[in-house]
């Protein structure tokens, strides 16, 4: 008999996780999100999967390296686990139709609001889309779980108007501060249904 699926948030990175200041790659320039993390601990004890989905398209632009990304992404995921939200899985997309980086141009089917990182994530972590979450602060990644067919979708932040990051971020910081105290009361947890006692 095959293992059970696992409900997954899917979180975007930057607007959610960290404050969006564009391009961020550098730990200096990286500041979580206020309330993040604990939303994140909270999702985690109610048995869901933690999974980053975050386009980087600063890779195929040449302003950082698939390194640099993967050296601050280890950096990260040991701060959510310090946090006590350990992620599952960190997935990103480094392409873009007009990347400078040859090898990194092409339209791809894991920017998002394609859908390749969440089924991806599905596939090599045993995830159950229908029944998992998405939090992004951009339509693009809503857009991308409604392709997943992933049901639950919480957009922070703005819309993904182009609205300037000193916008952007406080709102975040608002929702998921919000979040956080609202998934410690019950209420919450039965509007989240089938997520409360995974
Ligand atoms: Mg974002
Ligand atoms: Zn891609």
């Amino acid at each position: 008999m095959p293992a059970a699926l696992r409900r997954a948030a899917f979180l975007d990175r930057d607007g959610v996780i960290n404050v969006d200041h564009g391009y961020v790659c550098r730990r200096e320039d990286f500041a979580f999100v206020p309330g993040a993390l604990a939303a994140c601990a909270a999702l985690h004890d109610l048995g869901l999967a933690l999974v980053v989905v975050s386009n980087q398209s600063g890779i195929g632009r040449g302003l950082y390296s698939e390194a640099d990304y993967q050296r601050l992404t280890a950096w990260m995921a040991g701060e959510f686990a310090a946090a006590g939200a350990p992620l599952a899985g960190a997935y990103h997309c480094p392409h873009h139709p007009q990347a400078r980086l040859a090898g990194y141009r092409r339209a791809c089917d894991c920017r998002k609001p394609a859908p390749g990182m969440l089924l991806a994530a599905a596939r090599e972590l045993s995830l159950d889309l229908n029944r998992s979450v998405l939090f992004g602060d951009k339509d693009s990644d809503i857009e991308a779980a409604v392709a997943a067919a992933v049901p639950q979708r919480v957009l922070l932040g703005t819309d993904g108007r182009a609205a300037p990051p000193a916008d952007r971020a406080p709102l975040a910081t608002a929702r998921f501060a919000a979040l956080a105290d609202a998934m410690k009361s019950s209420p919450f947890r039965s509007a989240l249904g089938e997520f409360a006692h995974a």
